[in-house]
């Protein structure tokens, strides 16, 4: 591992491959498990960098394949790089796009050497390739840069999954040949949709490379919660033990719980910000529609138990009449709660995990169903 990152368990549970780990990078240390908000066009959709701090945020993503078609990397690197032109000095990571030109494009055509698509922000025709990617990643200047994988749909047929997999791993080491900067940590992606024998196979072959991080990709694309289970069940403990493993695009209780259990390491998802602007809060592992008439006269916080400036300062009336009343503020004080809360359940799982009490006090979370709350909006990626 490059002499700029480091990885450090601190403890192991007895009873399952959960660990509490150190992930030390350029801007800081990850105390892990943690979940990772996302930042998708260089900010954090209605909060601002010192709200962010609040929440416990400490490694943020951002989305390349956003970031390059506006404003595009060169005025990030004239805006000093990614954490000064966004006020963020935390540890960062950058996606590698292919998630997105995989699931947003129109007209993608997919070649050996790289993909071309439709820019769905001013309709150009733009090619991404490995080298691209982490080229535009290098002068973007996050921490973690991932590498350019091919993810393949749900449902694939297993010849069309083998086929992104073992592409996914000749253009792995196009991006480690392309790499050049020794302040970003270049991690692999494990793919090989819900086929098992592929993901253990592809996690085998990555574990071999001598690479400072490794995710598991191509998850929460639209297959049963269980297969998913089953996917980072067998593909985490395959992973070196001595690096931080990252679950793309995962942040539900029960999806992290598990997670975390076969023994990974970091999240990310949209959900805290996305719920926040369709009015909903998650509190205690539920989702309340803030337009629910109950929360009308209800003068208590979201949570008493939260820290967040929403529940410190605001009752769930006034939050209530915000949502209806359309206010920017209700999205701003929901996705500062929203955020806080999910961040909250992996730094309590990790303090559970420091005194062995992992199972003790998180095992309900292993089996029981995701409570789906009042809100049944689809959880889904930008
Ligand atoms: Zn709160």
């Amino acid at each position: 591992m490059s002499a700029n990152f480091s990885f450090e368990c601190l403890a192991c549970c007895s009873q399952t491959k959960a660990r509490a780990g150190v992930f030390f990078t350029p801007h800081g240390p990850v105390e892990t498990p943690r979940f990772m908000p996302v930042g998708t066009l260089a900010n954090v959709k209605t909060i601002t960098p010192a709200q962010l701090r609040d929440t416990g945020a400490q490694m943020v993503l951002s989305n390349t394949y956003h970031l390059h078609l506006q404003p595009g990397e060169a005025i990030v690197a004239g805006g000093g790089g990614l954490h000064k032109f966004m006020g963020w000095d935390g540890p960062m990571l950058t996606d590698s796009g292919g998630f997105q030109v995989f699931s947003l494009s129109e007209m993608r055509k997919i070649t050996e050497e790289g993909v071309t698509f439709r820019s769905t922000h001013d309709g150009k025709i733009i090619n991404l390739t490995p080298e691209r990617s982490i080229e535009i990643q290098s002068i973007l200047g996050a921490d973690v840069i991932m590498a350019f994988d091919e993810c393949p749909p749900y449902p694939a047929t297993r010849q069309e999954v083998e086929a992104a997999t073992e592409r996914t791993y000749r253009w792995l080491e196009r991006c480690i040949a392309a790499h050049v900067r020794s302040d970003q940590a270049l991690f692999a992606i494990v793919q090989g949709g819900v086929y098992l024998d592929l993901r253990s196979k592809a996690a085998t072959a990555l574990a071999k490379l001598d690479l400072p991080g490794f995710a598991i990709g191509g998850v929460s694309v639209g297959e049963p919660p269980e297969l998913m289970a089953k996917i980072v069940q067998t593909t985490a403990p395959l992973l070196p033990p001595d690096k931080p493993r990252y679950l793309m695009g995962v942040g539900t209780y029960r999806e992290m719980a598990i997670a975390i259990a076969s023994g990974v390491d970091l999240f990310d998802c949209v959900i805290p910000t996305r719920w926040a602007r369709h009015g909903t809060a998650i509190v205690s592992g539920t989702r309340w529609n803030l337009k629910n008439a109950k929360f009308r006269e209800d003068f208590t916080p979201l949570d008493e138990t939260c820290p967040c400036y929403a529940c410190q300062n605001f009752s769930r009336a006034y939050i209530s009449h915000l949502v209806r009343s359309q206010e920017i503020l209700a999205y701003t004080l929901l996705s500062i709660h929203n955020i806080t809360e999910l961040i909250r359940f992996t730094q309590k799982i990790r303090e559970a995990i420091l005194s062995d009490r992992f199972i003790a006090e998180f095992g309900h979370w292993l089996n029981s169903p995701e409570p789906a709350g009042d809100d049944h909006e689809l959880i889904t990626n930008d």
